[in-house]
């Protein structure tokens, strides 16, 4: 069997089996089957968001697991190739189809879009009408909003990644439950592993406790620096911003709100050297 074919059912074995609640797959050198007969390896002791576990290494664990994707430095990626790994992984979304575990009336399925290699990522809760119309995130009234913000860090859509929690549509359009946000995360994990960001801005509640693993309100999680850590390969700590969603500053639109959204963005650029062209975003 070839190695990409050998990944992918690796890949997949291991969300189906996490998708029924087995949080880590162990090891195998020579067949799928030992995946099945191995022990399990050690849950990771350092603190960490809820990572899909089922491929790439921890240190110290045993048995040795399964690398899927080779860990590149950031230099040696191209956008060609991060592309590839993402079209992989929407693939493998379409064909696991997570979302089918809760009703969704959608018509698309909003994936994420942007720079395959973005310093910076923007993660939303899940599509709306206007997203689920298109396929694509943030293109409603509060992705008009967003784009000021982007604008606003000097920054265009293009040279940053946009994606969501969830995937589709939610039923009745309403805020993600927690099941559905249990069940499509990891795959958000996954997309945010390939693009390796320096910097995650999560926007709203549902976003910031799925990254952060964490039930606080979103008071106090705006405005203050937190840590994703990436599955593996990487397993890098990547930086989070959480701030307010541009859906709720469109609902409370007041000076302080656009003040703290402001405030939360100029800390991103500070972090990544981005010039301040000096001007709130609304
Ligand atoms: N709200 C979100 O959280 N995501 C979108 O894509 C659009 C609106």
């Amino acid at each position: 069997m070839d190695h990409a074919r050998l990944t992918r059912l690796v890949r997949q074995h291991a969300r189906t089996s996490e998708l029924l609640g087995v949080s880590f797959v162990p090891a195998f050198r020579t067949s799928p089957d030992a995946v099945l007969a191995a022990p399990p390896a050690a849950e990771p002791s350092a603190p960490a968001p809820r990572v899909v576990q089922s491929v790439g290494a921890k240190p110290g664990s045993t048995p040795d697991v399964v690398v899927v994707r080779t860990d590149k430095s950031r230099a040696e990626r191209t956008q060609q190739k991060t592309q590839a790994e993402l079209d992989d992984l929407r693939r493998q979304y379409e064909a696991d189809a997570p979302h089918k575990q809760f009703v969704t009336a959608h018509t698309n399925i909003v994936f994420g879009e942007g720079d395959p290699c973005a310093r910076l990522m923007f993660v939303g809760e899940a599509p709306g009408a206007d997203e689920d119309r298109t396929g694509r995130p943030f293109v409603g009234r509060a992705g008009q909003l967003l784009n000021k913000m982007i604008g606003a860090m000097g920054l265009t859509r293009e040279q940053v990644y946009i994606a969501n929690v969830l995937k589709t549509r939610p039923p009745d359009n309403a805020t993600p439950t927690s099941d559905e946000i249990r069940i499509c995360a990891p795959y958000l994990f996954e997309q945010i592993g390939i693009i390796d960001p320096e910097v995650i801005v999560t926007l709203g509640l549902p976003a910031s406790r799925a990254l952060l693993n964490t039930v606080e309100t979103m008071s106090r999680l705006r405005g203050t620096w937190a840590a994703f850590r990436a599955p593996p390969p990487s397993g890098r700590s990547i930086a989070v911003m959480p701030t307010y969603h541009p859906a709720f500053v469109l609902r409370a639109y007041t000076p302080e709100n656009r003040a703290k959204v402001w405030s939360d963005l100029k800390m991103v650029m500070d972090r990544l050297g981005l010039a301040s062209p000096g001007r709130s975003p609304a």
